[in-house]
């Protein structure tokens, strides 16, 4: 199978493909444009490195915004699939500065969608091509003490990132409904793992404990995530693309719902730091009380389910962050 990956360079993008080529006979395509939040090594995509012997695997510095270098990566690799982690990601940058998330989010989205139909059609519309889009659970909103995100949940978006990539669902959604374009899309919760930017929660305590750091905890701490190791992630996004049903959504999760403040305890404990980095700040405007999802339907239809456990993923990730942490 031909995969064009866009944002292949960043946190879980790297993950999959480094999935695909350790573990299936796939060719790989990364399509990306090498933001701030991409995994580089002395300025060029850090898989072209690791990869370099490894003709299953090539790489174009290319925005998703810009449709003629995307068509021209179209023409040139033939892709079987699309799979889209481009995106700004980070919450509260969308807050500070959406404009971005708008642009890459929602524009860039919808310029590929165009550019994968006129593909697709050339092509005599394949059946066993698909466009899945990678989002998240915080299209839903938040939820109180209880109840978990199904599939047919409202979107409820709160952040401009959360409305902007909800708007790349829907935008997803009609060019399956009105083109026929064979999309997937997965909705996922909080992941962690190798290769995630320090700018996250995860990588932020583990670094910041590694440095004598305070760690920033905002408000009281008590938001709660539910939380995924990434190549369990991986796992499901090739999952639902090789087996799932055209034009479906499929929620996906960790089972593993943490309150921020119990997970900053679990690292400490783990690297044996002292609880006097803990520094609560000022809380995140608008700031999503709980996230917790149902992923039954994904588990029920096509037999995923995470492997790792909060522990094993932990431990795993810090291990990855002691050795590799320098480089960033
Ligand atoms: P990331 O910020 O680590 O990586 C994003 C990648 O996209 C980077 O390599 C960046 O260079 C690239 N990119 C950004 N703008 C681009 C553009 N205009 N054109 C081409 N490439 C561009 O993000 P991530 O955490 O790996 O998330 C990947 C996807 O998964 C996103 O769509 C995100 O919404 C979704 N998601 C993330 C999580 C999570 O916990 N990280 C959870 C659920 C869903």
């Amino acid at each position: 199978m031909r995969i064009m990956v866009t944002g292949g360079s960043g946190f879980i993008g790297t993950n999959f493909i480094i999935e695909q080529l350790e573990h299936t006979g796939n060719k790989v395509l990364n399509y990306d444009k090498l933001t701030y939040a991409s995994n580089t090594l002395y300025g060029e995509d850090y898989l072209s490195t690791k990869y370099k012997d490894d003709k299953r695997y090539s790489f174009i510095r290319g925005d998703i915004t810009n449709g003629d270098t995307f068509d021209e990566a179209l023409k040139t690799f033939k892709p079987d699939a699309i799979v889209n982690f481009a995106a700004e990601s980070h919450v509260d940058n969308s807050i500070e500065k959406p404009d971005e998330f708008i642009q890459t989010n929602i524009v860039g989205t919808f310029m590929i969608l165009q550019r994968a139909l006129s593909y697709w059609e050339g092509s005599g519309k394949p059946e066993r091509f698909r466009f899945h889009h990678v989002s998240t659970d915080e299209v839903y909103g938040a939820l109180g003490e209880s109840g978990t995100f199904v599939e047919s949940t409202p979107y409820d978006p709160r952040s401009p990132y959360s409305a902007s990539k909800s708007a790349s669902d829907h935008l997803v959604k009609a060019y399956f409904h009105t083109y026929g374009l064979p999309v997937v899309i997965t909705n996922c919760s909080n992941n962690y793992g190798p290769f995630q930017h320090r700018e996250k929660l995860i990588p932020k305590i583990i670094t910041n404990v590694m440095n004598g750091d305070k760690i920033p905890v905002y408000g009281k701490g008590e938001n709660i995530r539910d939380w995924l190791y990434v190549t369990d992630h991986c796992d499901a996004i090739y999952t639902v693309l090789t087996k799932g049903r055209v034009g479906e959504t499929y929620n996906i999760g960790g089972n593993h719902e943490m309150r921020n403040i119990d997970i900053v305890e679990y690292i400490l404990d783990e690297l044996g730091g002292s609880t006097n980095l803990i520094e609560y700040v000022e809380d995140r405007k608008g700031h999503d009380f709980r996230y917790a999802i149902d992923f039954s339907k994904l588990t029920n239809e096509l037999g995923w389910t995470p492997k790792e456990t909060f522990r094993s993923g932990i431990r795993k990730t810090i291990s990855w962050y002691k050795k590799n942490f320098l480089y960033k």
